[in-house]
């Protein structure tokens, strides 16, 4: 096994898919009301445990599970780390056009 894989609490998972459903490399399915993963191997976002609602997912060999913005960080590496790790899906987008405003921002 890896030093780095996705680790799932089969007593807090309630089935809901959620992780399932925003997994780029459709890794997890869901087997008897139950996630569960295809491989060990993945991409490692952490897409699966950042929408996960029961906090049932996490990343084995990146030193915590569930990782949520809990206050405003400074750039240091560590805090881009935990960034680009809260981060919540950029990969769902919706069908409609971005507003002037926000594409001004960016
Ligand atoms: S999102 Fe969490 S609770 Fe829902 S199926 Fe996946 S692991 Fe289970
Ligand atoms: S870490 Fe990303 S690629 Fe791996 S199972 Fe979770 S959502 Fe899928």
């Amino acid at each position: 096994m890896s030093q780095y894989c996705v680790e799932i609490n089969t007593d807090k998972c309630i089935g809901c898919g959620l992780c399932s459903k925003v997994c780029v490399a459709h890794n997890l399915v869901i087997d008897q009301n139950k996630a569960k993963k295809v491989i060990d191997d993945c991409v490692m976002c952490g897409q699966c445990s950042a929408v996960c609602p029961q906090k049932a997912i996490s990343l084995k060999g990146y030193g915590s599970g569930q990782v949520e913005k809990a206050e405003e960080v400074r750039l240091s590496p560590e805090d881009i780390l935990n960034v680009i790790r809260f981060r919540r899906s950029i990969r769902n987008l919706k069908k409609q056009k971005s507003q002037e405003r926000s594409l001004r921002k960016f």
